[in-house]
């Protein structure tokens, strides 16, 4: 015990070794000073409670103590939840964070996250306030509802206006519309949980409102309609208008629910994009509450909005689910700001990521891919082409729309596309492209120009190891 700790080293010994040089770089002297000293101590205490003598001269060794000082320095240096370039395409990438928040709205969160807010006080009265005032009037002016209320996300959204609407009744909704849409959010399970009943009207591909009607008994509650999201049917189908649900709710004493999923503010077709319906015109129809997402099509940040009839959403207000799955201070911030970006005189589609993503011209792609593949040049050990390549919405929006776009392919030529893809992946600020093949694909709509320089660098790095 006693000569394995007078062979523990020096600072200033394990200081002048090979591989401190570059730990010292990267981590700075008194980074590097500090844990070493940590790493000695930790082995001193170690050697003194080792009272059968497991350990051997290894464990006291410069090159065991310095990996072990580089692990540490790493792990602490290193957040786990970073940043990455979104290369796939996918412009709402739920496994990459969906959207990305307009300059506006992250001010908002850095403004409200260092400080104390009015988040519940009322200023001109100096008594207490409600969290949900503070959007409630701007979602109305967007979407010509009467009321609305902002909770956690959409999933929470649609459980607790089940919850407060339908708990111990029965909810109808279409065979057609019992969508999966994915991390376990399954339309038939969500009903369940929210203490109701699911009653399955129609068929698969075809209902007709008289299947609605003929649903309908005393312990029905709510009538759901669903966006199907992730998938589209074609061929032989049919559904009711949203006119006729409402018409057949009211007419029944029912409560007209749409989840819209993603939700639009704004008339997307202008921009080559087929029409998803708009909040505005879904409210119009009649239906009593419409759900969406903060961070889908509208570009906020995780969020689900319940807009609609006044008397409802009075009582979603009060109602102890609401408030299980409120949504918290520093999204209500980049909420609020995001939706003052769709007020006159600003441009949503110039000032909100998401819409700029889906509105640039492939023109500017085409020029993006240019740029990137004239900076990889013959830097690289790989064959770079410039591809046309599709695109997509992402995040259960627009489904089956291909976006026109542009890709720069690489295709590495001493390692492979898997390992080409790892490397990329593990970098700083790591890239994600998609396999195509035996080459990768750098897709330019989900990407910026002021990324494509980081991207040269990264591609560079990655090839080089
Ligand atoms: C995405 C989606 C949800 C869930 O929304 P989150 O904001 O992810 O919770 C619910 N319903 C539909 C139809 C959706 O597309």
């Amino acid at each position: 015990m006693t000569a394995l700790l007078r062979q523990l080293p020096q600072v200033q010994s394990l200081l002048e070794h090979d591989q401190a040089v570059t730990l010292l770089k990267t981590f700075g002297h008194e980074a590097f000073v500090n844990e070493v000293r940590l790493q000695l101590q930790q082995r001193r205490d170690r050697i003194q409670s080792d009272e059968r003598g497991e350990l051997t001269s290894e464990f006291v060794s410069r090159e065991a103590i310095l990996s072990d000082a580089a692990t540490n320095l790493r792990f602490s240096r290193t957040d786990n939840f970073r940043p990455v370039i979104n290369a796939t395409g996918i412009i709402i990438h739920t496994n990459l964070g969906r959207a990305k928040l307009a300059p506006a709205a992250i001010e908002a969160i850095q403004r409200t996250a260092g400080h104390y807010s009015n988040l519940e006080f009322d200023l001109e009265s100096g008594k207490r306030g409600s969290r949900f005032d503070h959007v409630e009037d701007l979602i109305c002016r967007l979407t010509g509802a009467e009321a609305a209320i902002v909770v956690n996300n959409c999933a929470a959204a649609v459980m607790a206006s089940l919850s407060a609407f339908a708990f111990g009744k029965e909810v109808l909704a279409s065979r057609g519309e019992l969508v999966e849409i994915g991390g376990s959010f399954r339309m038939p399970d969500v009903i369940r949980q929210s203490g109701a009943q699911l009653v399955e009207v129609g068929s698969t591909n075809k209902t007709r409102i008289a299947d609605y009607a003929d649903g309908i008994t005393e312990n029905s509650g709510v009538l759901l309609k669903s966006h199907t999201s992730n998938f589209k049917m074609v061929g032989f189908t049919a559904a009711p208008s949203r006119e006729e649900l409402a018409e057949l709710a009211a007419k029944s004493g029912l409560t007209f629910i749409e989840d819209l999923g993603s939700g639009v503010l704004i008339d997307l077709s202008r921009y080559g994009l087929p029409d998803e319906p708009v909040v505005a015109d879904v409210v119009k129809s009649g239906a009593d509450l419409v759900l969406f997402s903060g961070d889908k099509l509208l570009g906020g940040p995780q969020a689900g909005i319940i807009a609609g009839k006044k008397s409802h959403v009075d009582k979603l207000r009060k109602h102890p689910v609401v408030r299980a799955m409120r949504i918290d201070k520093l999204s209500l911030a980049a909420l609020e700001a995001t939706l003052r970006l769709y007020l006159p005189p600003n441009n949503p589609v110039e000032s909100i990521p998401v819409l700029a993503a889906l509105a640039t011209p492939v023109s500017e792609l085409n020029a993006r891919a240019q740029k990137l593949s004239a900076l990889l040049g013959d830097r690289v050990s790989a064959n770079v082409t410039i591809v046309s390549s599709t695109a997509y919405a992402g995040g259960g929006s627009l489904p089956q729309q291909d976006l026109e776009s542009y890709a720069v392919q690489i295709a590495p030529l001493a390692m492979s596309v898997e390992a080409f893809a790892s490397e990329l992946r593990g970098l700083e600020r790591p890239i994600i492209g998609r396999i195509s093949k035996d080459a990768l694909l750098l897709d330019m709509r989900s990407v910026i120009d002021s990324e494509i320089e980081m991207i040269a660098n990264g591609v560079c790095e990655a090839l080089a190891k």
